[in-house]
């Protein structure tokens, strides 16, 4: 297990008292978020501010690292995407992503809205830059209590409505929860998508709204009909897209994560959005606001893949000549993101070593 050569130095050991600092108020339920956590099952929920204080279990998210050391180690998520170094990572290979899985559902943990996917065949997605083979293991959306403000990760400076992340781990483990234990700093890759409120109502929203109306109360499930694919969700075209080297940004933190955070955003519709408005949490009060605050960037390099940039700004003859470098994944219709490059320069080196 290695790391891009460009970031290999931002992966440093843990430092103690390094407390991530927030660089941003986001609202002030961020700042009296809180969670409860369940170490063998890595769960965790926000919950009523006043309901937890009561109580006095449950830290606010700047009091994460109080009782999760690792939330203040030097490679926190999010963080805002800005100062970025440019670089060309290669196009993205995702396999299986189109296919309908068997089952897809929808939970309201109390924390999030989670979909997950039964399938024999898993997506699984490799390139961009990723050290190896991704397993898709779920996906799952921070959004806040207005429409305009809700993505975790900003964009220099700006916050969109609703972030996206769709978590896989490393084919060489088998599970998500060992590749959380192994604690290499590129055991996780998440995909990062913005989300931005339309006043349309979007279509591939359908079958995830329909479904969320039935998982209002916590603990709650229920199947998303039909199965939707995951590709489903991806945004239309090539993406330009942002690389760092971070953490879960939830309990307890671990700074196991390989970021990839998609500029093109994914349009949703307000009343769809509303939809994730209804959901409650544990202490019966709204489940909204499931943002963590930025984290301090502590000199991480931020690659930015910017080659379709060039793509668009082609005219037809040039935009041929680079469809001939797309390499076709047999049996898959989703399509590679990116040229290809002739040499795959982003061998990974050893990250602590
Ligand atoms: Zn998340």
């Amino acid at each position: 297990m290695g790391l891009h050569p460009a970031l290999s130095n931002q992966i440093q050991p843990r430092t103690a008292g390094n407390k991530a600092t927030e660089t941003e108020k986001v609202s002030v339920s961020v700042a009296l978020a809180a969670f409860s956590f369940t170490a063998a099952q890595h769960q965790f929920s926000y919950e009523n501010n006043a309901f937890t204080s009561q109580l006095g279990l449950f830290a606010a998210a700047e009091d994460w690292p109080l009782e999760f050391p690792t939330c203040g180690g030097g490679r926190q998520s999010p963080i805002d995407l800005s100062g970025v170094v440019p670089a060309d990572l290669g196009p993205f290979r995702f396999r299986d992503y189109h296919r309908a899985p068997d089952e897809v559902t929808v939970s309201n943990n109390g924390q999030t809205s989670m979909v997950t996917f039964s399938t024999r065949k898993t997506p699984r997605v490799s390139g961009g830059g990723l050290p190896g083979l991704y397993v898709l293991d779920q996906l799952h959306f921070h959004w806040g209590s207005n429409p305009y403000r809700g993505s975790e990760h900003t964009l220099f400076g700006f916050r969109f409505p609703m972030e996206m992340h769709m978590v896989h781990f490393n084919s060489k483990f088998e599970n998500f929860t060992e590749a959380l234990a192994s604690e290499e700093p590129t055991a996780v890759a998440v995909f990062g998508f913005f989300l931005e409120v339309s006043k349309d109502w979007i279509p591939i929203w359908d079958n995830l709204v329909r479904a969320l109306s039935h998982v209002k109360e916590p603990d709650t499930e229920h199947p998303v009909n039909p199965p939707t694919p995951p590709s489903r969700w991806l945004p239309t075209g090539p993406s330009r897209f942002y690389r760092y080297y971070g953490s879960l940004t939830t309990p307890a933190c671990d700074q196991v994560v390989v970021w990839t955070l998609f500029e093109t955003p994914i349009p949703i519709g307000l009343r769809q959005w509303e939809q994730w408005n209804r959901l409650r949490t544990m202490a019966g009060t709204k489940l909204t606001n499931n943002i963590r605050p930025l984290q301090a960037r502590n000199g991480r390099k931020i690659l930015y893949d910017d080659c379709f940039h060039c793509f668009r700004d082609n005219k037809a003859k040039r935009k041929r000549k680079w469809r001939k470098k797309i390499v076709p994944i047999a049996g898959d219709s989703w399509p590679t993101w990116g040229p290809v490059q002739p040499t795959f320069p982003w061998d990974f080196e050893s990250p602590t070593a």
